[in-house]
């Protein structure tokens, strides 16, 4: 279950980097749609932001939200090289609502949470 908006902005981010890099990129989804089972498994793993770590407690992956939410990286589909977290997030910022690339794993959040009402 993923929200419309968030396939077309997705769609939308691939065009563009692959104008970018002049070859053909692929956008590899890590994370999704959420249960509040996924989360507490998460943030026992990663601890809630509220306590310093990384999830947080009413995360946009949640079910509830609409599949508005998604974590990816892209990488050359020519040698599966990844494309810099800042260049994702850059263009990523351009069709989702809010962006956050600033992860030690490298990848990329990112949710339609306006444009999804
Ligand atoms: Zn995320």
């Amino acid at each position: 279950m993923v929200h419309s908006t968030v396939l077309g902005a997705l769609e939308r981010v691939r065009r563009d980097l692959c104008a970018m890099a002049g070859e053909e990129v692929w956008l590899i989804i890590t994370d999704a749609v959420r249960t509040q089972q996924d989360l507490e498994r998460l943030a026992a793993r990663l601890g809630w932001t509220d306590e310093g770590g990384a999830v947080a407690r009413h995360s946009k992956h949640l079910a509830q939200y609409g599949g508005i939410a998604v974590d990816l990286v892209a990488i050359l589909s020519r040698n599966r090289q990844r494309l810099p977290q800042k260049t994702l997030g850059r263009v990523c910022r351009r069709y989702f609502d809010w962006v956050k690339d600033d992860y030690g794993d490298g990848h990329v959040h990112a949710d339609n949470r306006d444009r999804a009402r």
